[in-house]
């Protein structure tokens, strides 16, 4: 048995792109829908990056978002590399003109756009795609149709 939901954006995978994208939507009053084979849990707790370079933290900053999504994160100052067994140390904001990147593991970073997201009661559903949940999103040709998705119902999580 399958269920449709018209949207007018469908992003598929909550990693930090699809989710950053959804905040940003979310604040322009964009419908969507994130479709996100993986569970919560393993989205959450996935390790990857730790650093987030400047031009990334301003999407956030410019968004209004620095508090929910970077708050508490400490910028990067001195970056040690050793050489010959001396460590030598790049003063980075100083030698990139001011900018600096934020200190923040992944799955932090993660876990705060899907709080911030769930909180504002949107669209965002795990364990929506993958072997067993086919799915499929059918877009008519014309520019700005809305997009029909149909998936299984046993893959759709709405009150996340
Ligand atoms: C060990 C490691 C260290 C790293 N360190 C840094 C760092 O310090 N700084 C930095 O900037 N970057 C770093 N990176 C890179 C950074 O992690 C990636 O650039 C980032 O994860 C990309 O985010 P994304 O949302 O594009 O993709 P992903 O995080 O891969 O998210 C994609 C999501 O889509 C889902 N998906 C895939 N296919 C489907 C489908 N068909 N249907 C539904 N869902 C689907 C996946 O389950 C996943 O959740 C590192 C990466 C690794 C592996």
């Amino acid at each position: 048995m399958t269920s449709a939901v018209e949207t007018t954006v469908a992003i598929v995978g909550a990693g930090a792109s699809g989710l950053t994208l959804a905040a940003l939507l979310h604040r322009a009053g964009v419908d969507y829908v994130v479709l996100e084979a993986r569970s919560r849990s393993y989205v959450e707790e996935r390790q990857r990056a730790g650093v987030l370079d400047h031009y990334a933290g301003q999407v956030y900053v410019k968004a209004g978002l620095t508090e929910p999504i970077l708050g508490g994160a400490p910028t990067d100052s001195l970056l040690e590399i050793r050489y010959d067994g001396v460590a030598r140390f790049l003063n980075i904001p100083e030698l990139a003109g001011g900018r600096h990147s934020y200190v923040v593991p992944q799955q932090l970073l993660v876990r705060r756009l899907i709080a911030l997201l769930v909180d504002g009661a949107a669209d965002v559903r795990f364990e929506a795609a993958g072997s067993r949940c086919p799915l499929s999103l059918c877009a008519q040709r014309r520019p700005h149709d809305r997009l029909r998705q149909h998936f299984p119902r046993k893959c759709c999580f709405p009150t996340i």
